[in-house]
């Protein structure tokens, strides 16, 4: 017991000043809608029917309800969801991101902001 207060005491602290983010982190879902064919398998398996998906057109993802799981991204057949490695924070305004076929994309920075 003793040892251990003193090894700890002498020693770094574990925190890091920008926060500590695990490996197996998920970030936040993105979409790259030139790959989807709009199986909507995505949108049945997300456990928060957070996604909704116009066929042909668009998806979108309801960020406040999105638990980022990552089941969409693992389900998907062509990849067209994917996950930020990096940590975001969590939403805490109801934002839905709508990503449409042939249109510009979000960039990183939009979709991370919310
Ligand atoms: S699972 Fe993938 S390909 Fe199917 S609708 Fe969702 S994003 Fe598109
Ligand atoms: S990460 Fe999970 S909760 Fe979020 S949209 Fe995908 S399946 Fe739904």
């Amino acid at each position: 017991m003793i040892i251990k207060s003193l090894r700890n005491l002498l020693s770094l602290p574990l925190t890091d000043k920008k926060g500590y983010v695990p490996k197996e982190n998920r970030g936040k879902v993105m979409w790259d809608m030139e790959k989807c064919i709009f199986c909507r398998l995505c949108e049945r398996s997300c456990p928060t029917s957070a996604i909704t998906t116009v066929k042909g057109e668009s998806q979108s993802v309801e960020r406040f309800k999105c638990i980022v799981c990552g089941e969409c991204a693992r389900i998907c057949p062509t990849h067209t969801i994917s996950m930020f490695s990096d940590y975001t924070v969590p939403s805490r305004v109801p934002v839905t991101h709508t990503f449409r076929k042939g249109s510009e994309k979000f960039s990183y920075d939009e979709v991370r902001k919310y």
